[in-house]
C-alpha cells in the first residue's frame, strides 16, 4: 500500500502537491475547469491541516517561446482562487530567488502555485526528461511531496518521479481512488468480470487485451478494432478499419481465449463517413467490399447487454462505434444504458469513453470514471506506473 497524504502530519509543513491542471483553454478562457475542481479535495485537506501549500502542474506542451505565453498557469491560479475562496499566490517562475523567497514567507493555510513545470522543457526538456538536478531542486523547496496528478503518472517527469526520489512522499486522493478502482479491482474482481473494449485500433490496446484476457470472464469487443478480429476469423469486413499488422495477434488471441471473447454479429455501416450519407444495419457475414462498419448493430447491442446484465464488475475502455456522429452512437449509448441498470462495479477509462459517458448523461451511474487516458490504459495493462511506483510504501 502506498503512503497517502493522510499518513503525514502536515502542520506548518511545506507540502508540494503535483496536480493536473492541464485544462483546455480557448481565447484566454478555461473552457472546462473540471480538472481544477477535482484537485480541490487534496488541496483543501492540506489547507485544513495547516500546511503551507505549494502547487505544481504542467499545462500543454512548451516547445517554443510563444508556447510560454499561451500556457501560463496564471489563469488557473485565478480560477483556483475563486474555487477555494482564498488568494492563490502565483509565481511566474519555475525556479530562482523570487520563487524561493515566496515559498519561505508562506504562512500556514496559504496556497502558492508555481508556473507551468514544462517551461523547463525549453531548457533541454528538463521536466519531461526528468533531469536529476531539477527534481532535486524542486524537492528542496518543500518538506513533503504529494502526487495527485494521475494523468502524468505513466511518465517519469522531474515534477513527479524527480521530486519523489528526493523527498518523503505520498499520493493524493485522486491518485488513491484511481489505484483503488482500477488496480485493486483487477487484483480481485467480483465475478463475473466483463471487459468492454472498443476504439479505433487494436495496436493501442494489445497489452490491455493480453493482460485482461487472462483476468476477465468475458471480453466484449466493439468499435473499429472489432473488424481486425473479425477479419482474422475470415469474415469480409469491406472498407472497415483494419489493423493489418495485428491480424495475427487477433487470430492467436481468439484461438487461445475464444470462449471468453464476444465479437459483433452485426454492424451499422455506410458507404462513406459523412454527415449526410445513409446508413444501414448488416449482419457480419453480409458485409460487402465498399461497406464501412461504424457501430455495433442492434443484435450485438442485445448480446452485449445480456452479458453486462449478469456481470458484477465491468471495465470499459473505448467507444463501440463512431459515437461522435449521432447515427453511429446507438451502440455506445446502449452500453451506457446497460451499465446504468447494472448494480455492480462499473469503471470507465479513456478520454473518449469518459466523454461519451459524460456527454450522454450517464456519469452518475458509473462507479468510477478514470481521469487519465494513457495512465489508465497502462494500469489496465497491469503496469506499475513510474509516478506511482516511486511513492513510498506504508510500513
Ligand atoms: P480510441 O482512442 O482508440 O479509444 O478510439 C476512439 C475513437 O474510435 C473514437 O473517436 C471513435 O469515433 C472511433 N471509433 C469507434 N468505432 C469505430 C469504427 N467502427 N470505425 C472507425 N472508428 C471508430
Amino acid at each position: 500500500m502506498k503512503k497517502t497524504i493522510r499518513d503525514y502530519d502536515l502542520e506548518d509543513k511545506k507540502v508540494i502537491i503535483r496536480c493536473d491542471f492541464n485544462v483546455p483553454i480557448k481565447d484566454n478562457k478555461i473552457t472546462d475547469d473540471n480538472r481544477i475542481k477535482m484537485s480541490l479535495e487534496t488541496i483543501k485537506y492540506a489547507i485544513d491541516n495547516n500546511a503551507k501549500v505549494i502547487l505544481m502542474s504542467h499545462l500543454g506542451r512548451v516547445e517554443t517561446k510563444q508556447d510560454k505565453e499561451k500556457n501560463s498557469l496564471k489563469i488557473v491560479a485565478d480560477r483556483l482562487s475563486e474555487l477555494l475562496n482564498q488568494d492563490v499566490i502565483f509565481i511566474d517562475e519555475t525556479r530562482g530567488k523570487k520563487l524561493e523567497n515566496a515559498i519561505n514567507s508562506l504562512k500556514r493555510k496559504e496556497v502558492l502555485l508555481i508556473e507551468n513545470t514544462r517551461f523547463e522543457d525549453l531548457n533541454g526538456q528538463k521536466e519531461s526528461k526528468n533531469d536529476p538536478e531539477l527534481g532535486k531542486y524542486w524537492a528542496s523547496l518543500g518538506d513533503i511531496f504529494i502526487n495527485d496528478a494521475f494523468g502524468t503518472c505513466h511518465r517519469a517527469h522531474a515534477s513527479n518521479v524527480g521530486i519523489a526520489s528526493n523527498l518523503q512522499n505520498g499520493i493524493g486522493f485522486l491518485v488513491e481512488k484511481e489505484i483503488e478502482e482500477i488496480s485493486d479491482t483487477l487484483e480481485n474482481p467480483d465475478r463475473p468480470f466483463t471487459v468492454i473494449l472498443g476504439g479505433s485500433k487494436v495496436k493501442d490496446k494489445i497489452k490491455v487485451i493480453e493482460n485482461l484476457v487472462k483476468i476477465a470472464d468475458y471480453i466484449l469487443i466493439g468499435g473499429g478494432m472489432a473488424f481486425t478480429f473479425l477479419k482474422s476469423e475470415g469474415y469480409e469486413i469491406g472498407s472497415s478499419l483494419l489493423d493489418i499488422e495485428n491480424l495475427e495477434f487477433c487470430k492467436n488471441i481468439l484461438e487461445q481465449y475464444g470462449n471468453k471473447i464476444i465479437l459483433p454479429v452485426d454492424t451499422v455501416c455506410s458507404k462513406e463517413i459523412t454527415e449526410i450519407s445513409s446508413f444501414y444495419e448488416k449482419d457480419i457475414n453480409n458485409i460487402e467490399n465498399d461497406d464501412i462498419g461504424l457501430d455495433i448493430g442492434s443484435k450485438t447491442i442485445e448480446i452485449f447487454k445480456k452479458v453486462i446484465e449478469k456481470s458484477n464488475t465491468v471495465i470499459w475502455n473505448g467507444p463501440v462505434g463512431m459515437f461522435e456522429m449521432t447515427k453511429y452512437s446507438k451502440g455506445t449509448k446502449g452500453i451506457c444504458e446497460a451499465l446504468k441498470l447494472n448494480k455492480g462495479k462499473k469503471i470507465v477509462g479513456g478520454g473518449d469513453t469518459a466523454s461519451a459517458v459524460i456527454n450522454f448523461g450517464y456519469k452518475d451511474y458509473m462507479t468510477h470514471i478514470s481521469t487519465g487516458g494513457g495512465a489508465s490504459l497502462e494500469l489496465l495493462e497491469g503496469k506499475i506506473l513510474p509516478g506511482i511506483g516511486i511513492i513510498d510504501e506504508k510500513k
